[in-house]
């Protein structure tokens, strides 16, 4: 930690990982800010908790360490706009997503060290696990080490915010990033969301209620999911039925068949020549009408609207609509 000593951490945003590593880097000592915008609702909140607070620009300028904590999307203009100017040598841009980097939509100056520590959680989980005394896991990534002390600096950085209380693995900016938009494009958020609405609309089809549908096939996923967290698959088939574990091995492999996994081939080719990440930022530059256009139809699906029927009579559910 001597390699900070003294040093400012400009944290640029407060939302899910800005507070984490903002308090977290506190808690441990360290000299924070917070770098927001005017009219920023995230002011009064960083203030509450007691840290310093300034103008993205303001904050650059005077901090040592700046790690790009606002919306993926958001970062090359702010960056452009309030950050380029400050980056003067010695200093170290941070992120805790390569995507911007790995793109190439934002480029550091040759004399400033650019790393990675991407926490394996969300902001909020991260939080509470440092303030029960533990920390998430992370990765730590060089892009560019100017100084020869960047995976020191990266590493001291993933001491200050808890993640080495638990690990911090070495990457590249291009391995986290392509497989950070592969698991959640593949399993974490686009498959799993495509498979329990394929099987619910099944089931409909065939004449089942909604809420047996919504039952079997999304609600109890959060069971499995917990017994696989916890010790892997060997430990979540210990626990289902013998039948259900039967089923496990000779069906999976017919819905999730070889054709899912040439697809799969796709769209992790799609990350890698670069060719989704140009489509999001276009999607960004014109307004989001794809994106905004699908969130409505999703939201509209029927599993939507028994699921919220359903959790509203389930009162150790804290429902979140
Ligand atoms: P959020 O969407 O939670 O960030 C929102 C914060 O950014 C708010 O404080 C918001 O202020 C502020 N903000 C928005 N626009 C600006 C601006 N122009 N200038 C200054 N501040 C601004 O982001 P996440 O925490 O989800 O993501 C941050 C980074 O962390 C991303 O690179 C992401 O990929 C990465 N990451 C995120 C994870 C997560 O847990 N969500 C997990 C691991 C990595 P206000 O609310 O007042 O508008
Ligand atoms: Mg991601
Ligand atoms: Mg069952």
């Amino acid at each position: 930690m001597s390699l900070v000593d003294g040093k400012t951490f400009g944290i640029i945003g407060y939302g899910s990982q800005g507070h984490a590593h903002a308090l977290n880097l506190y808690d441990n000592g360290l000299d924070v800010m917070v770098g927001l915008y005017e009219g920023s609702s995230s002011i009064a909140k960083a203030e509450a908790e007691g840290l310093k607070v300034g103008m993205v620009a303001e904050v650059a300028e005077q901090s040592d360490i700046i790690m790009m904590l606002i919306p993926d999307h958001l970062q090359s203009e702010v960056y452009r706009e309030s950050i380029q100017q400050h980056m003067l040598p010695g200093k170290t841009l941070m992120f805790a997503h390569g995507f911007n980097i790995h793109y190439d939509t934002i480029q550091a100056p040759e004399g400033v060290d650019v790393s990675m520590v991407a926490p394996k959680a969300p902001g909020h989980r991260m939080r509470e696990v440092f303030t029960k005394g533990s920390g998430v896991p992370g990765l730590l990534a060089v892009h560019q080490d100017a100084t020869g002390n960047a995976h020191a600096v990266g590493l001291a950085y993933a001491r200050g915010v808890g993640c080495t209380r638990a690990g911090v693995l070495d990457t590249t900016f291009k391995e986290e990033t392509e497989t950070d938009l592969f698991g959640e494009q593949a399993v974490l958020c686009g498959g799993v969301t495509a498979l329990v609405k394929a099987a619910y609309e099944t089931l409909i089809e065939a004449g089942y209620q909604p809420e047996s549908a919504y039952f079997e096939c999304m609600h109890e996923l959060k069971l499995i999911v917990d017994l696989l967290y916890q010790g892997g698959m060997g430990y979540m088939r210990y626990s289902v039925s013998d039948t259900a574990e039967f089923g496990d091995y000779t069906r999976g492999p017919v819905v999730v068949d070889a054709q899912v996994k040439e697809n799969m081939k796709e769209v992790l080719a799609r990350i890698q020549d670069g060719s989704f990440a140009r489509e999001w930022i276009a999607e960004n530059d014109e307004g989001r009408p794809t994106f905004y256009r699908m969130r409505e139809e999703n939201a509209a699906h029927p599993i939507e609207e028994v699921g919220k029927e359903l959790r509203a009579m389930m009162p150790f559910l804290q429902d979140v609509d």
